[in-house]
């Protein structure tokens, strides 16, 4: 029989932390905390299954649930002493979310669950404090009512503020007893009033509600977003988790709070969190109060005049940095904590690996790794590749003058500049519009994921360091100063409002998410530092990797740039990029244009030089590293003069008339051009053109040789080859040329002729060209177009209606399609070798810097990846760790 119902409590768990994937991630880790004798209340997990089965099965639960979950509430009272719904022992309970992959924000928690108009009065009796029975109360109502009942908490927000307003109160904290009980009339009665029926009364109505609750939430759209935006698995499933209550509001010896064992957003080997006195969980992280720090230290450094827990209850806090020590040890990672303290004692409410910055996970990796606590591989492995983009973009230069208007808590490091926007909505609308934005709120919650995701930067004006847009924010590396409390923000007039100065929509502001200032107008930004614990992890990743990484880049300024991020040389130089510079272009229009192979090779010779100190460059940069260049590929329409001023310059140097050209621009036209005279098709057509670049390149090469006083070996790339006689042909003329060079110079050259890989009939037919090719580069872009027919500049217009419907999970464009167009890539890698044992194998297209790409690369044993030059240090990691995860499944195979 399936096991639906796990137990933890009182020193001993069914489940283990292993058991993430049927307990979910908070309940694993509660059974696991509880089998460390850590103290937790006790409780119980529905397994993930159960979500499953739910769905599977028209939402309804498998039949022998209802007697676990009866059973489970008697574990959880024999620990207590006490009884599910009977008030003369009355049972309080938590019913909590926990999904495998922990989803801040996006399910949902209920606390209190068992209160009613009866066991109110238990309670109040059972501690003594009416106030905090009747708070209790009226939070359980407002919380139901909300995730339960779908009731929006601001109808209940509103009657409070009222009667605090009328009671002339500040603050919740002083309402008293009777005070409360007056609100819950007002609540219940509202309730009644916008659902038409009254809030719930029977205790176990109120559990299956919750539960039910939590379930369901799992196919919210907020949860199906973040999801999508996170690549989760709608089959993963949640689970639920019961627990007894303990109470953090039960007074001023009372409160709850989150820590993380380290600084999440520096790395800093410092306990780093914030707590509320008389509070309940829900509370510090809805930013709706500001909390108060854990540490002294923190205290300080924050100029607080609240006092910190260690102040406050040295006790509780001493018991609580024990523990937070012993669970980093033991799961050796950087944790994520939950407490709450009841009238002195603590309880430990959750611990999982914390989300950090990508500086901060750099810095706790190789800290780490340095105590011994993991090893460099683990170190390596714990580095999510894509986050190294946050370490890669700019920050503010300190030189710059700042003109701040605001400050704020420094929520997510980095710094963005944009236009204001004050809705989610906005944000999407100006990113689609190619603006650049910066998303100012009051505070965000889940539905702002999207705007969040379209803006720069956030900026949000209350909520603290926990609070969502805070947590949200660094998971997704975006720049965030959140909790900016001297800034208004007003949505109705749409203004932002600092110290007298008034800000609208669309006006310009920098955020400094490194220090939380918030400033006027764009500032000056400076290059991140790549030195210290990214230099650390890179070196460790290095020595773990098999794979070249290699850069796409034409540019000086890119070659240098990405030598920096520790490029191993060019996979692709795309010459054709090289042709749209000033006086460049028109020479370049002269060769297209021209009607006779003569004319063509006189517009050819005013290129050559250019071509030639271009290659010299790149040569002298890579210093000897590879250099792969690309002969010329698109479509020649793409280079033609689109206006009549263009076309009128054209034709003045070449001295023909503007209507002549015009005709012969025409005559270019093409109905499909991707999959038309392009590639090596133009080599074919005009050969002059390729042996142009191959003089260019040769006589680069000779001079950067004789420059540095080392060969410099060019490996030279036929484009878009489908047929072996077009390689053997285009080659032919590539060899000719490296003859005469040769015998002009009197020196030697070594270099290599190879192919890119993009056609399906190239990879079918790849073991023949191997023949003629010395090399293979995946042109993995159109390789993608061709296998699936689906134009790759078209395809964003439909891609994510794909997406969303479950046809495809990830754009083919982005992540290498691996059971088709990786299929190919396979066959051709087999057959190359299997003709030329030597064979160079890379990869070019976009994939060579998506990770899951490289993953497979490293399966199918090429020797390189290439990607942009801002996605070489991404490539470097992500080859590492496909390395160290293809060893050790070569070592459980054998
Ligand atoms: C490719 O097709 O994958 C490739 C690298 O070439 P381009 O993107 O220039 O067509
Ligand atoms: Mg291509």
């Amino acid at each position: 029989m399936t096991k639906w119902v796990y137990t933890f409590g009182d020193g001993a768990a069914e489940g283990r932390a292993g058991d993430r994937n049927l307990l979910g991630g908070k309940g694993a880790n509660l059974a696991e905390m509880c089998s460390l004798g850590l103290p937790v209340p006790p409780g119980f997990t529905i397994t993930t299954e159960v979500c499953n089965a739910y769905y599977a099965n028209g939402r309804t639960y498998p039949e022998a649930l209802e007697a676990d979950v009866v059973s489970a509430l008697d574990h959880i009272g024999r620990i207590t002493g006490r009884r599910f719904g009977d008030p003369s022992k009355l049972l309080l309970v938590s019913v909590r979310s926990g999904a495998r992959a922990s989803m801040p924000g996006m399910m949902d928690t209920v606390l209190n669950l068992g209160l009613n108009d009866e066991t109110v009065e238990a309670l109040a009796a059972d501690s003594g404090d009416a106030r905090f029975a009747y708070d209790s109360y009226r939070r359980f109502i407002q919380m139901y009512s909300d995730v339960v009942m779908g009731l929006d908490h601001e109808v209940f927000e509103e009657i409070l503020e009222d009667q605090k307003a009328s009671l002339g109160h500040e603050l919740d904290t002083e309402l008293t007893a009777q005070e409360w009980q007056g609100v819950i009339s007002l609540y219940k009665a509202k309730v009644e009033e916008e659902l038409g029926k009254p809030f719930p009364q029977d205790p176990q109505e109120q559990l299956w509600g919750a539960i039910g609750a939590v379930f369901s939430s799992w196919m919210n759209n907020r949860a199906i977003t973040y999801r999508r935006l996170h690549d989760i698995p709608e089959s993963w499933g949640t689970a639920v988790n019961v627990q007894a209550m303990v109470f953090g509001n039960m007074g001023d010896t009372s409160a709850t709070g989150v820590a993380f064992t380290r600084n999440p957003s520096t790395g800093d080997r410092q306990l780093y969190g914030e707590f509320l006195v008389n509070a309940q969980g829900e509370d510090v992280v809805a930013g709706i109060r500001t909390p108060q720090n854990i540490t002294e230290a923190a205290r300080i450094a924050a100029g607080s005049d609240k006092p910190s827990l260690q102040k406050l209850m040295p006790d509780a806090f001493q018991a609580f940095v024990d523990i937070s020590d012993r669970l980093e040890k033991h799961y050796r990672d950087m944790q994520d904590l939950e407490f709450t303290i009841e009238r002195g004692k603590l309880w430990m409410l959750q611990t999982r690996s914390g989300k950090r910055t990508a500086k901060a996970a750099l810095k706790i990796a190789v800290e780490m790794a340095k105590d011994g606590l993991i090893t460099k591989e683990e170190a390596v492995a714990r580095i999510d590749p894509a986050s190294l983009d946050q370490l890669l973009h700019p920050t503010i230069d300190p030189k710059a003058a700042r003109d701040v208007i605001g400050m704020g808590l420094p929520a997510s490091p980095g710094a963005a500049t944009g236009e204001i926007v004050f809705s989610s909505a906005d944000a999407e609308d100006a990113k689609a519009q190619g603006r650049k934005v910066i998303l100012v709120r009051i505070e965000t919650s889940p539905e702002d994921i999207h705007g969040m995701h379209a803006a720069e930067g956030i900026l949000t004006t209350r909520g603290g360091m926990t609070s969502h847009a805070a947590v949200v924010a660094r998971g997704m590396g975006k720049p965030c100063v959140s909790g900016a409390g001297s800034l208004r923000v007003d949505y109705k007039a749409g203004t932002l409002i600092s110290m007298g100065q008034t800000f609208r929509k669309g006006d310009i502001i920098t955020i400094d998410g490194g220090n939380g200032q918030v400033l006027k107008g764009a500032v000056a930004m400076l290059q991140p530092e790549l030195s210290g614990d990214f230099a650390a992890i890179m070196e460790w990743a290095d020595a773990a990797r098999r794979m070249k990484v290699r850069t796409n880049a034409e540019t000086p300024l890119d070659a240098r740039m990405a030598r920096s991020f520790g490029a191993e040389g060019i996979g692709l130089c795309r010459t054709e990029h090289m042709f749209f510079d000033g006086a460049r272009i028109v020479a370049m229009r002269e060769m297209i244009l021209a009607d006779s192979e003569k004319d063509r090779r006189a517009a050819l010779d005013k290129l050559l030089p250019m071509q030639r100190s271009d290659f010299l460059e790149l040569f002298e940069i890579m210093a000897g590293l590879p250099v792969t260049i690309r002969l010329l590929d698109p479509p020649l329409h793409e280079f033609l003069p689109k206006t009549e001023a263009e076309l009128a310059e054209v034709a003045s140097a070449m001295n023909v008339s503007a209507d002549k050209l015009r005709q012969r621009t025409e005559a270019l036209h093409e109905f499909n051009p991707m999959l038309g005279h392009r590639g090596c098709r133009l080599a074919v057509s005009y050969p002059e053109i390729a042996e142009m670049q191959a003089r260019a390149i040769f006589e680069a090469a000779v001079q950067a040789g004789h420059k540095a006083g080392a060969l410099v070996v060019p490996e030279i790339m036929v484009p878009l080859v489908g047929l072996v006689k077009e390689l053997e042909y285009v080659k032919a003329r590539i060899d000719a040329v490296a003859q005469s060079v040769m015998q002009e110079t009197g020196t030697k050259i070594d270099y290599l002729t190879g192919t890119m890989i993009e056609l399906p009939r190239a990879a079918i037919r790849a073991h023949v060209i191997a023949e003629a090719a010395e090399f293979f580069s995946f042109g993995t872009n159109d390789l993608t177009q061709t296998t699936f027919g689906i134009s790759r500049d078209d395809a964003a217009s439909f891609l994510e209606t794909y997406r969303q419907k479950g046809i495809i999970e990830q754009d083919p464009f982005v992540s290498l399609d691996v059971d088709g167009v990786g299929e190919l890539v396979r066959m051709a890698a087999e057959k190359g070798r299997a003709t030329r044992p030597a064979i160079k194998l890379g990869i070019c297209g976009e994939h060579g810097g998506d990770p899951a790409s490289i993953r497979f690369c490293e399966e199918v044993g090429l020797d390189y990846v290439s990607c942009s030059p801002y996605r070489v240090p991404i490539a470097r990691l992500a080859a590492a760790q496909a390395a160290v995860a293809a060893a050790k499944s070569a070592a459980k195979r054998s």
